[in-house]
């Protein structure tokens, strides 16, 4: 018998889309993405892009305030390592907030598999999804919410020193011995610049941020805090050049480029951390679905999450980018989970 839901991607989207699904009885599974080492450099682990932040202050329902109590009833104990209970009361952080809405999921009776999806066939229903692992699973409909990752450079020199400096999360890998009052580079002018370069900051003795342009992408507030964060320095119109290190230790320095008149100059520091957008998780559909010049797919629908395949649903960032928020990748999730009952329900499945 064909699954009435097979939902791949386990951030806000795929985790919202479960709880409706599994409420509405539709008995979902989840696909959350295997966790390997490749999934870990290519910032692709199950939990999402989410899993690899600090605390989300702007997710409706979760102020900062006590929520150690919640945590230590609603979770299971040998889950709770994920939380920081002791540290309450502050806003959630990402990876609790993942947690949280996993075990919301599980509680209303989402099956949950650990394993990425390699493949899917949608030429023909009900549709086909292989998991890397081998298993196949036939579904009348499926919720694509695979999200997105962080891009890189695509400096060679980058590449030489993935593990040993280069980084594009603050998060996984700022407190590493390696980065402690060491000067660091931050590249990108975000909101994801900024917000590891603050993260980074507490660790750091200096972090460089470096902006193509003398102009930043991310919100006022974010700006603000980068200028008043004396440890954080910004360089305009600065570009990577280079990654400068050896095989013992790693990256040294960063030679940059002026884009404006072509000058280089060396800076030293221990770690080049990339936040310069990111690119949708998509690679897998292989052609089977209609998506946008960026990779991200497309809706076929206003206001609906609708594919180009009918019984197919995207939801969250692999959809969007343009919002890229937690909470509208949730929005899009449960509205994904609603649009596969009533498919499913004019369909008399
Ligand atoms: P953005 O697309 O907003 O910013 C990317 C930054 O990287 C820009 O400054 C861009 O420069 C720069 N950039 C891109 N490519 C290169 C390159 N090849 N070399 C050098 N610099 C480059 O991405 P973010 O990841 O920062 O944010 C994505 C979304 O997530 C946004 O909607 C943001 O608001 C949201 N977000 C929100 C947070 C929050 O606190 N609410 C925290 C983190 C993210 P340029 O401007 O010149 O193009």
């Amino acid at each position: 018998m064909p699954e009435h839901v097979v939902i791949i991607g386990s951030g806000p989207a795929g985790w919202s889309a479960a709880i409706y699904a599994a409420r509405a009885n539709l008995h979902p599974i989840v696909f959350e993405g295997a966790i390997t080492e490749s999934n870990r450099i290519a910032g692709t682990l199950p939990l999402g892009q989410l899993n690899l932040t600090t605390e989300v202050e702007n997710y409706a329902g979760f102020p900062s305030g006590n929520l150690a109590g919640y945590i230590k009833s609603a979770i299971p104990e040998d889950r709770q390592n994920e939380f920081m209970i002791e540290e309450h009361p502050h806003a959630v952080t990402g990876p609790e907030l993942m947690n949280l809405m996993r075990q919301q999921a599980t509680n209303f009776g989402a099956k949950i598999i650990t394993d990425d999806i390699v493949s899917v066939d949608l030429s023909k229903r009900p549709f086909v999804v292989k998991s890397s692992e081998g298993q196949t699973v036939e579904t009348h409909t499926i919720i694509i919410s695979t999200g997105a990752r962080a891009n890189y450079l695509g400096l060679p020199s980058e590449e030489r020193f993935k593990n040993r400096g280069v980084s594009a999360c603050a998060v996984c890998d700022g407190a590493l011995p390696r980065f402690r009052n060491k000067p660091l580079v931050v590249v990108g002018g975000g909101d994801s610049a900024v917000e590891e370069a603050t993260y980074l900051s507490k660790y750091a003795s200096t972090v460089h941020m470096l902006m193509r342009r003398d102009v930043f992408r991310a919100s006022k507030i974010m700006k603000d805090r980068a200028e008043s964060n004396p440890k954080i320095k910004i360089h305009f119109f600065r570009e990577v050049d280079e990654v400068l290190g050896d095989d013992k230790t790693g990256v040294s320095g960063i030679r940059l480029k002026n884009n404006q008149d072509g000058t280089r100059d060396e800076i030293a520091a221990t770690g080049l951390f990339v936040a310069i957008g990111h690119t949708p998780n998509t690679a897998f559909l292989k052609g089977q679905l209609e998506l946008n010049e960026k990779g991200y797919i497309k809706y076929s629908t206003p206001f609906r999450t609708y594919t180009s395949v009918p019984g197919v649903f995207a939801a969250g960032d692999v959809a969007d980018d343009y919002y890229r928020q937690a909470i509208t990748s949730a929005g899009t999730g449960c509205m994904a989970a609603l649009d596969a009952e009533r498919f499913l329900a004019a369909e008399g499945l």
